[in-house]
């Protein structure tokens, strides 16, 4: 009988098709907007980008009047069980927030990432939450709450004895932000976390477990290759958590996808990331937020090191001509804020298009997913946006969003 009941509920509600009407469109092929341009959506998938006066006619028109249409964000490095450190500190997080808590926690993040128009997120670790984000993943999949698109990294891997939380009395072993394995181990570790339903392999190539609890390399070139090669057997991509300059040298001859925060990055290591189709998501939003959690003023105070070293890596590698990925590491920092990451990344350096492309066309690609999103061409699917203003006048332009459809469903201004 429940079953039954179960049969008359609605199911999504796409509109055979609609025709987006807005002031500009983002051509890809050009990278620039169009002004009188349209697009119409079937099914869940875009079937026409062009002048107005080209298109077919539909059974209903979204008038988007005074907005850039363009692809859904993504996000590159999220995670959605976690929130900003000011609120409660990361230890605490893993340790005392139940498991219930998190995935709730997590819905709602999901959510606020979606309304900012991030239709995809890369969620890099559960951070002690076992398989948490895999279930937070499907529930979205099943309409239970709304969110991005997620594909998730589970526990994720760390070295024996480097992760945290950390400074408890020896005798004591609390639950950890990540799954310990070493040497032959990584073989079973990554394919059993593979076979939680995992969609990338997540690896700490480094963290702080030097004498003076400073980052330090962790894994061998050969640890890393082996975890490598068994996400490449089973068709996913690998990504590094590196800030030491040695560390991103491994991950990036093991053949990691991308490598994370990368502070200590030479010119030398980012032209050996260039050469090997390494990405870098340089999660600048996320450093600046942790120095003022922990007292920088910015604007005002000096800044510390872990901000200049960011100056520099950036320098580094856009001189490198490394491909730049928009990750912005959001949940140590406010859900819903990810644009500060592209500020910043202007303010370091980029150029306003390159940053939106960065978090459009080049992450899907990083994602090996351009045949389905990043771009507004006639066959993906309809993961699209729209802001007050033009993104590439001011990329703050972009925390105007105005309207969010991902697969063709409308989640903000559906106006009739
Ligand atoms: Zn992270």
């Amino acid at each position: 009988m429940v079953l039954m009941l179960g049969l008359l509920l609605p199911t999504l509600s796409f509109a055979d098709t609609v025709k987006l009407l807005p002031s500009a469109v983002l051509d890809g092929e050009t990278n620039s907007f169009k002004p009188g341009w349209g697009v119409v959506v079937k099914d869940g998938f875009i079937t026409e980008v062009g002048p107005v006066r080209s298109l077919s006619s539909t059974d209903t028109t979204q008038n988007l009047e005074g907005l850039s249409l363009i692809p859904g964000l993504i996000e590159n490095h999220s995670h959605v069980l976690l929130h900003p450190y000011d609120e409660t500190g990361w230890n605490d997080q893993v340790l005392k927030e139940s498991f219930a808590e998190r995935a709730i926690r997590g819905g709602k993040h999901a959510t606020a990432n979606l309304m900012a128009g991030f239709t995809t997120l890369r969620d890099l670790g559960s951070e002690g939450a076992e398989y948490v984000d895999v279930g937070v993943r499907d529930a979205i999949n099943k309409g239970v709450v709304d969110g991005p698109r997620l594909l998730v990294a589970g526990k994720a891997i760390v070295a024996t004895g480097s992760y945290g939380p950390k400074g408890f009395s020896p005798h004591f072993k609390p639950p950890l932000g990540a799954e310990e394995a070493d040497g032959d181990d990584l073989r079973r570790i990554t394919r059993d976390q593979i076979g939680h339903g995992i969609d990338w392999v997540k690896v700490y190539a480094d963290y702080r477990w030097g004498p003076n609890g400073e980052a330090r390399p962790t894994f061998s070139i050969d640890e890393l290759k082996t975890i490598v090669e068994v996400a490449a057997s089973s068709g996913r991509q690998t990504v590094a958590h590196a800030s030491t300059n040695e560390a991103m040298r491994r991950a990036t001859l093991a053949g990691v996808r991308t490598i994370e925060h990368g502070d200590g990055g030479t010119l030398e290591t980012f032209k050996l990331m260039a050469e090997r189709g390494v990405a870098w998501c340089p999660t600048l939003a996320a450093s600046e937020a942790i120095a003022e959690y922990q007292g920088w003023v910015k604007g005002k105070d000096t800044p510390p090191n872990r901000v200049t070293e960011q100056q520099t890596a950036f320098n580094n590698a856009l001189k490198a001509g490394v491909t730049m990925c928009m990750g912005s590491d959001i949940g140590v920092y406010d859900h819903g804020d990810n644009v500060l990451e592209m500020e910043l990344m202007v303010d370091y350096g980029m150029e306003t298009k390159d940053v939106l492309q960065s978090a459009t066309s080049i992450n899907a690609n990083i994602l090996n997913m351009a045949d389905k999103i990043g771009s507004l061409k006639v066959g993906l699917e309809a993961d699209i946006i729209a802001v007050r203003g033009n993104p590439h006048d001011d990329i703050s332009n972009l925390k105007n969003v105005e309207f969010v459809m991902k697969m063709g469903k409308i989640y903000k201004g559906n106006v009739k």
